[in-house]
């Protein structure tokens, strides 16, 4: 029903579909105002267009930095179908925009030239192109803004068909031109976040991602600072990934039980994850540590020695995560195993000399600000799709374990709720499906990315059966011949300790060379009789249990306490399977899947 001449202005560097664009635009009478490059393609086609500069009154300048950048042209975007608006056009003599075409330089394709300077980047960010972009978007009520020539086409068959440009393609085209602009920013940022960020503060160039041939990698923050400050050595992408999930874990265990915390990640699943519970005698020889002066005083190398020795063949080669200010004893186990980096809150100068000489001063520490909190939302991509969720924040604490649904219902032992907290808490951060044993505050068995419930029960079960098996008299009296280096110890106390040791050929004989008396296998009668001691411990699901055979299994590795959510249609089952073996079932009320 608007009487007045319709206004287009046009400023593309993409000039796909122009002259289409403009002829059609020119047959419904509506006025073509445009810069310069855009101009000249138009009229040299042979249709009517102006300059901006017949509505601004200024000439292009500074070689094309300011062409459309001017009262004349914004006000005639942004004004509203308002008396106020239309009064302040008609006082400065200002007509009405009611189309926008624009694209915008080709930032990223300049700065993905090989060797492109800052002078050529900066030459490419489009000023008045994004200004154009987002006058129009923002007053999308009224005015169509096309950033995509490839709208063209059917913004041309609605025009030619009603007239008009109906309200929900406006809408569409706002959205895309507001991403449009989103990304370009996006791009001009990364560009120089690269350049001026500088040195590890904001963004992280990792030497590659999951693999050697993905490059480049690299670790950012769009905003403020990164959490974590790299002391030593360079961090790889999978070794963040396990800082970034280890950190949190070990953090959120301190906070639920009020002692120091210790994490062992591998793959991006915890291979152990404790709390600084005192190690008896036995405990100390099987998880390596007899010989750590101070260890008895350190609540946190105590914490590491149980995450480190609770699977010592899944640990070689971890990465590490601390509670607190790492100390001389905690660094002073780290120091005698193969492991690849660390992330802790602070290091006590002597501690961080010891970490520093590691790996011929190339083991990784990070040291993380122990204050930050993530975003309650978190962002990944996935094969060109972006996904996000609200941060898995909830809080695993003692209390998460009252709800006991088998008869007996008198209160759990303190030493229950300990271990059933470092379990869960573990599993909060393990790759799912995911089922983990605990006792003594640590993680002593951990089933983890089986696609399974049950294979995780047997898995995490297994684990913990051989760490119990480690404790027996005889391992602990095995004499190693002298040279053998501690991985290949753990290697063969495993084969030992599963019943794997083949009888005879080259593998037999390997498994011998690092004895001095070589030990006999564990007879049937021998193991069970053992494996009978091994009482009270606790158990964790990251979701329920389809079926009993998963109580049973953990009930044969000696667990007593099992915490699972529910909501499977065999809860009941499940319970019963529980109270026929005696243990103690919790409903623990989150899903705790993580991937
Ligand atoms: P043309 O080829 O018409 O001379 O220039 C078109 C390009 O200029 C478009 O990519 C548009 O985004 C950009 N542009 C439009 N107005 C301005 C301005 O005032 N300053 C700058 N730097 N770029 C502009």
């Amino acid at each position: 029903s608007e009487q007045r001449p319709r206004t287009a202005i046009l400023s593309v560097y993409d000039k796909t579909g122009l002259l289409d664009l403009a002829r059609v635009l020119r047959d419904h009478g509506i006025r073509l105002l445009a810069s310069g490059g855009t101009a000249r393609m138009i009229r040299e086609a042979g249709f009517d267009v102006e300059d901006v500069s017949a509505i601004t009154h200024a000439p292009e300048m500074l070689g094309g930095r300011v062409k459309t950048l001017h009262p004349t042209v914004h006000a005639g975007i942004l004004a509203r179908d308002l008396e106020a608006d239309d009064r302040d056009l008609q006082e400065q003599g200002i007509d009405k925009v009611d189309f926008v075409v624009c694209n915008l330089y080709p930032f990223k394709e300049t700065i993905n030239k090989i060797n492109v300077t800052i002078d050529e980047a900066v030459e490419e960010i489009d000023i008045g192109g994004v200004t154009l972009i987002r006058a129009a978007a923002k007053n999308h009520s009224r005015v169509t803004i096309l950033s995509d020539p490839r709208d063209y086409p059917a913004f041309l068959e609605e025009l030619h068909s009603l007239g008009t440009v109906p309200d929900a393609s406006r809408k569409r085209y706002a959205l895309k031109a507001f991403e449009h602009t989103a990304d370009y920013d996006a791009a001009i940022s990364e560009f120089f976040r690269k350049k001026y960020a500088g040195n590890g503060l904001q963004q992280l160039t990792l030497r590659y991602g999951a693999n050697p041939h993905q490059k480049p990698a690299q670790a950012y923050t769009p905003l403020g600072e990164l959490p974590f400050k790299v002391l030593s050595g360079s961090p790889g992408y999978i070794n963040l990934l396990d800082a970034l999930n280890s950190w949190p874990l070990v953090k959120e265990l301190k906070a639920s039980l009020g002692l120091p915390a210790a994490a062992s990640f591998k793959h991006v699943s915890p291979a152990g994850a404790a709390v600084g519970v005192p190690l008896s005698d036995v405990e100390k020889r099987v998880y390596f540590v007899t010989d750590i002066e101070g260890l008895d005083d350190s609540k946190l190398a105590t914490a590491y020695a149980r995450a480190r020795g609770a699977d010592r063949m899944s640990s070689f080669g971890d990465w590490i995560a601390l509670s607190d200010e790492v100390d001389v004893p905690t660094a002073k186990i780290i120091s005698k195993e193969v492991s690849d980096g660390v992330i802790a809150p602070g290091y006590m100068p002597e501690a961080l000399e010891i970490l520093k000489a590691k790996k011929g001063g190339k083991y990784t520490i990070l040291e993380i600000d122990e204050f930050y909190t993530p975003p309650a939302v978190e962002t990944r991509t996935v094969y060109g799709v972006t996904m996000s969720q609200s941060r898995n924040d909830v809080k695993i604490t003692p209390r998460t374990f009252s709800n006991i649904l088998t008869a007996n219902t008198d209160p759990l032992p303190e030493s229950a709720i300990t271990d059933l907290t470092v379990a869960t808490i573990a599993l909060k951060y393990t790759q799912s499906n995911s089922v983990c044993y605990a006792k003594n505050g640590m993680v002593i068995g951990l089933g983890a990315g089986q696609q399974s419930r049950i294979h995780c029960t047997r898995l995490a079960g297994d684990k913990a059966d051989a760490w119990w098996m480690r404790q027996h008299p005889r391992v602990l009296e095995i004499q190693w011949k002298k040279g053998t280096k501690r991985p290949e110890k753990s290697n063969a106390i495993d084969l030992l300790v599963t019943g794997q040791v083949p009888e005879d050929g080259p593998e037999r004989e390997a498994f011998e060379g690092v004895f001095e008396v070589v030990p006999a296998p564990f007879e049937r009668e021998e193991r069970r009789a053992w494996m009978q001691q091994l009482e009270g411990v606790a158990c964790s699901s990251d979701a329920f249990f389809p079926f009993s055979d998963n109580v049973y299994r953990a009930a044969r590795s000696g667990v007593k306490y099992l915490a699972a959510p529910g909501g499977s249609v065999n809860d009941k089952a499940v319970h019963d399977a529980a109270e026929a073996c005696n243990i103690v079932f919790v409903e623990q009320s989150t899903r705790l899947f993580h991937h």
